[in-house]
């Protein structure tokens, strides 16, 4: 074992706990790799170092966090790419009309005119 894990032994278990309870996804950036443990409720501010408060992170956002409040203007600054969306999920679930009542008028191809073609062959012959 020569790696160094700053705080020692029960702290770098502590993390292998969170990362194998919790997988690797960072709970502030939400993307994988994460390499650290990130407190919900910072120690500093009374959170106890318990697996229920300890959740995965990578060790830059762990940083960028620091002891701040877990908040949406916060997590805002990890996930500048997630958009809010708001869904209307009921519209999702009304839908059994739509599929009753046709919206939208279908436009087949029309076949190859190939028996106008003879008709107009037969005409000349005829
Ligand atoms: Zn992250």
């Amino acid at each position: 074992m020569s790696r160094h894990h700053r705080g020692g032994r029960a702290n770098s278990r502590m993390t292998a706990l969170t990362l194998y309870v919790y997988g690797l996804r960072c709970h502030l950036c939400l993307r994988l790799g994460a390499d650290t443990r990130d407190h919900l409720i910072p120690k500093s501010k009374g959170g106890a170092d318990t697996i229920d408060n300890c959740r995965p992170a990578h060790h830059r956002c762990n940083a960028k966090r620091q002891d701040r409040d877990l908040t949406p203007e916060l997590l805002k600054e990890f996930r500048p790419d997630v958009i809010e969306i708001s869904v209307d999920t009921s519209e999702l679930f009304e839908s059994d009309d739509v599929l009753d009542t046709p919206r939208s008028v279908h436009f087949l191809p029309e076949p190859h005119q190939k028996t106008t073609d003879r008709e107009a062959t037969e005409t000349r012959a005829g």
